[in-house]
């Protein structure tokens, strides 16, 4: 599929009007528009890749007018850009710089810094000093999969001058910064002078192994010769670059199967990570799509992929290559376990085959640099499994899914290229210097760690007033949210207050095969599990002597045997994930967490169907507390007691505090503290406990204190 030209005058104006009532002027209002059509193609850009920019002029602390290049600043993304994202520089204090021979990194950083016109605007593009030198209004960079396919080829100067003739300046690789730019600025006034011979103007530049720039007068035209130059070299490919991200595909019952080794896999990821200081809580996407299986039927799929990847700044996400795993095998005569330990064994080894190969890789360039540089780690970031897909690993979820859209686009050029000839990118000198270029680093960010980033928690009952304040509150504390319930609204309603890489599931948890559904889901979402907290619940009124079967079984079923399978289902993960530990030290392990009540404690009269269950329920805690504590699996409860929610209405309020002949507030703050207990509070013991590291088997109480449902 060729990129398609979105452009439309209508929707222009409408940005330029828009802008023009907040005093953005039409120049970089067009800018934000044509910025955001190039950033909202995958196959031209994707996370933080490719940069835009616009000459113009600006106001500067005098009021004086000075020509500034507005270009686009680190930590913006294309496809959501807003005008501050392509901060003012002064052009003229840019240009002078093209006198000098050599410019280290850091020099041409803090020259671009000093001269921004606002000093708190984010870092100008690496690539700024190459917009500056080129004498056209708006530039646009991207790095074009199609464009790769070609610019990727042993002969790519050839092929490029057949396929655009003097339509383009061909530049050869140079890392980017102030050599780029100059050598660009060079080729771009040679090129220009020869197409001006034939009465003709060059409308873009092809940078080898690395990407796209066009240019013009007008964002239209500069926008226009993208799209025009991309679908050439789409033309070109004999397979044509097709990369439909957020698209989920239906996977096939083997596939299903094969997502059950996912947990499995985390954990001995999860292991080896923590050999290298890391967390071992790493979070995985999986992708199955056409390109995908393609690549992995290819029969030197394993040279293939160690080829190198399509542009340099790819390297960051998904280091230099993926890490190929072998398949799993089920045999007749071996039971699944034994199969799977077999499977273990080997993906062990390629793990660790991957991390030498790593370490020389850093070892041999680092030498190169005269040891100038600290190796990062060396654990995989793209894993290829046959007979699943492509896996993104990262420390969340959101890191998991950039670098999986970037092996998508990487395998999209990769196929495309070899369709024509051969897939031959940047070699690994360049790579390790782009992967160790601070420059480069820096767009990774060093975002401090949340509390329980890469933890993947579960919560049913995630619709309700309590279960969706634990959602938000661990969603704001960097877990991943996985809202169950059995009213799906009310679970999406719930995941829209939390990250937005949490994913709501609608399921009835008194089923244990719609929960074991449920929770196959989590794996293949998220590739294994930390914590569950067990929440759905539900209280049914009437004295036991005359209760029905019917009405008890019903309480016991959601009460009781809920948890119990949804406890099932999470030990069952927790174990694939620590499958055959030798140490205790490298056990994941895993939490349960249980909303029981002080109806365990404290019975109520008439209370009897939810109580008996909720007794049940603190001795299921107590009991995976034992059973499970030598595996490092914790199991706690929190026990609350009169929280307005779904269980305790206005309606039930109003007529409890009739009947006891008290005020509503007076009703609702009856406890020691004499002060009403929120969902908030119960959030907030169940936040407790999850990060009280060294608890089990432990019962919190959040009501305002009750002497009758005190733990004793
Ligand atoms: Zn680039």
């Amino acid at each position: 599929m060729s990129s398609l030209d979105k452009w439309s005058d209508t929707e222009a104006q409408e940005i330029i009007t828009k802008y023009l009532s907040n005093n953005v002027s039409e120049d970089l209002a067009i800018r934000t528009y044509s910025a955001r059509l190039l950033g909202s193609d995958p196959e031209l850009v994707l996370h933080g890749g490719g940069n835009t920019s616009v000459k113009s002029k600006s106001n500067d602390l005098y009021g004086n007018d000075i020509p500034v290049l507005f270009i686009k600043g680190s930590g913006w993304d294309l496809e959501t850009i807003e005008p501050p994202g392509h901060p003012a520089v002064n052009l003229q204090g840019l240009m002078e710089l093209r006198k000098l021979k050599k410019l280290s990194d850091e020099e041409m950083v803090a020259a671009q810094r000093r001269n921004l016109l606002n000093p708190n605007a984010p870092n100008p593009s690496v690539e700024a000093l190459l917009h500056a030198f080129i004498p056209h209004k708006f530039i646009d960079h991207t790095h074009s999969a199609a464009i790769l396919a070609i610019a990727n080829q042993p002969n790519s100067i050839s092929l490029c001058e057949k396929i655009f003739g003097d339509r383009v300046a061909i530049i050869p690789y140079i890392m980017p910064g102030f050599d780029l730019a100059l050598s660009a600025a060079n080729g771009y006034e040679i090129a220009e002078k020869k197409a001006n011979l034939n009465g003709k103007s060059i409308e873009g530049m092809i940078l080898i192994n690395h990407g796209i720039f066009t240019f013009g007068e007008t964002a239209k035209e500069s926008y226009k010769r993208m799209i025009s130059l991309v679908n050439e070299a789409d033309k070109y490919l004999s397979r044509s670059v097709t990369l439909q991200l957020k698209v989920k595909e239906k996977l096939n019952s083997s596939q299903k199967r094969n997502c059950l080794l996912l947990p499995y896999l985390r954990g001995v990821l999860g292991r080896k990570a923590l050999d290298f200081g890391e967390t071992n809580n790493w979070v995985l996407e999986t992708r199955a799509t056409k390109s995908i299986l393609e690549l992995l039927s290819k029969n030197n799929l394993k040279e293939l992929i160690s080829r190198g990847v399509a542009t340099p700044d790819h390297v960051i996400r998904m280091k230099s290559c993926p890490l190929l795993l072998d398949s799993f095998q089920q045999s007749s005569e071996m039971t699944f376990e034994e199969d799977i330990s077999k499977w273990i064994t080997s993906t062990n080894q390629k793990v660790d085959k991957y991390i030498d190969n790593y370490q020389n890789y850093f070892d041999e360039n680092n030498k190169r640099v005269g040891y100038t540089k600290k190796q990062l780690d060396p654990l995989p970031r793209l894993i290829l499994l046959p007979g699943l897909g492509l896996i993104g690993v990262g420390k969340s979820k959101g890191s998991s899914k950039i670098t999986a859209d970037i092996g998508e686009a990487w395998i999209e050029t990769l196929l495309s290229a070899e369709s024509i000839g051969k897939f031959e990118p940047v070699n690994s000198f360049d790579t390790f210097d782009l992967e160790y270029w601070s420059l480069e680093q820096a767009k990774l960010g060093k975002k401090k760690q949340s509390r329980l980033s890469g933890q993947v928690v579960v919560i049913t009952g995630a619709g309700g007033t309590i279960g969706s304040q634990i959602a938000k509150d661990f969603s704001d504390l960097g877990a991943e949210i996985i809202a169950i319930d059995i009213d799906k609204n009310s679970a999406q309603n719930t995941i829209k207050e939390c990250n937005s890489n949490a994913i709501a599931i609608q399921c009835d948890v008194t089923s244990s095969e719609e929960l074991e559904n449920a929770f196959n889901e989590i794996i293949y979402n998220f590739g294994g599990l930390d914590i569950l907290i067990s929440n759905a619940g539900s209280a049914w009124q009437g004295e036991i002597s005359s209760m029905q079967d019917s009405m008890l079984r019903k309480s016991m079923e959601l009460n009781f045997f809920s948890h119990h399978y949804a406890a099932q289902n999470s030990v069952e993960i927790f174990r694939a994930q620590d499958f055959q530990v030798s140490s205790d030290d490298k056990l994941m392990g895993g939490q349960l967490l249980f909303n029981i009540s002080k109806q365990a404690l404290n019975p109520g009269k008439g209370f009897g169907a939810y109580g008996i269950a909720k007794s049940a329920l603190l001795a299921l805690m107590k009991q995976y507390a034992i059973e499970e504590g030598s595996r490092k699996i914790r199991s706690n409860g929190v026990n609350a007691d009169r929280i307005r929610s779904g269980l305790l209405n206005q309606d039930m309020i109003v007529e409890r505090s009739k009947s006891r002949g008290i005020t509503q507030e007076e009703y609702m703050s009856g406890n020691l503290l004499r002060t009403e207990v929120t969902a908030k509070d119960v959030s907030e013991a169940f936040l407790s406990l999850a990060l009280m590291k060294k608890t089990t088997g432990g019962l919190i109480t959040v009501d305002g204190g009750n002497a009758s449902a005190m733990v004793r």
